[in-house]
């Protein structure tokens, strides 16, 4: 789905909504308030609906997603094996997933992504670039980038929640209730740590302080984990609005660790192997 998605977007004259449906013939494209939904594609009548009442950014996502849907529609084996695999509500979620994977890889060329990735390195600027340059979501960057990603490094995207405690009353000075939390997470392949949305960001953290300062930050610092664990880890911190976009580098030990995890399954000649 990746290939073909990508291979569609590079046939297109461009990245915009008239130039991504280029490649598909004679289907129309229609932007209608949708209500709940945000789009769909009619294989019957040949069109894609666009709900217009949702952030352009979104409305973006979508039509690469309904592009994705076309797509897939046409291809007649990968539909026959996904319809040997699944079935049924499964079958639907892993379609939708699969047409998610595909929107990516049409807005995320591959060059810019390894652009991005040979200018800033495994970071939180990096992801902070390629969502904007890419003009997707920050989530959507976040996965693709993870994907991407040789380094042992967990990404995040944090932002301020409203904190939903009990006993929280509005306007007895509590600061609020705001707190600092993982809003996305995705890890390196191989990486066997990750963050959960909702996560807590301390006070005193490096990404908390560069929302602060609203000044990208890099040091040693450590990666938040809810249980309270702090695993030392590189952080690099990159403000983007009411955003911090984040990387953990985890040192190489925690890598090789989670590797030889992976990997006890085949081999067991060691650590030793794996070095080099
Ligand atoms: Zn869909």
């Amino acid at each position: 789905m990746r290939e073909r998605a990508a291979e569609y977007a590079r046939a297109a004259p461009g990245l915009d909504a008239h130039s991504l449906m280029a490649g598909l013939d004679e289907v129309k494209l229609l932007f209608m308030p949708m209500g709940e939904r945000d789009g769909a594609y009619d294989p019957e009548h040949r069109v894609i609906m666009i709900n217009s009442s949702v952030r352009p950014e979104r409305q973006r996502f979508t039509l690469a997603h309904e592009i994705s849907h076309a797509l897939l529609l046409g291809d007649d084996d990968l539909l026959s094996d996904l319809h040997d695999a699944f079935e049924g509500e499964r079958l639907e979620q892993v379609i939708e997933t699969l047409c998610n994977v595909g929107a990516a890889a049409i807005l995320i060329p591959a060059e810019l992504m390894a652009d991005m990735l040979s200018r800033f390195g495994p970071t939180g600027r990096a992801l902070g670039e390629l969502s904007r340059r890419a003009d997707v979501s920050a989530s959507t960057a976040l996965y693709t980038l993870a994907e991407n990603t040789d380094a042992p490094v967990i990404y995040a995207v944090c932002a301020v929640t409203r904190a939903e405690r009990e006993g929280d009353e509005p306007g007895n000075g509590s600061g609020g209730g705001k707190e600092l939390t993982v809003r996305a997470s995705s890890s390196a392949p191989g990486v066997k740590y990750s963050l959960r949305p909702g996560t807590p960001i301390p006070d005193d953290h490096p990404v908390a302080v560069a929302l602060e300062t609203r000044l990208p930050i890099t040091g040693d610092s450590y990666v938040p984990f809810r249980s309270g664990r702090r695993m030392p880890a590189l952080v690099d911190a990159f403000p983007d609005r009411y955003r911090v976009m984040v990387s953990f580098l985890l040192p190489e030990k925690a890598s090789e660790s989670a590797r030889d995890a992976q990997s006890q399954a085949q081999t067991s000649a060691g650590a030793g192997v794996l070095r080099g």
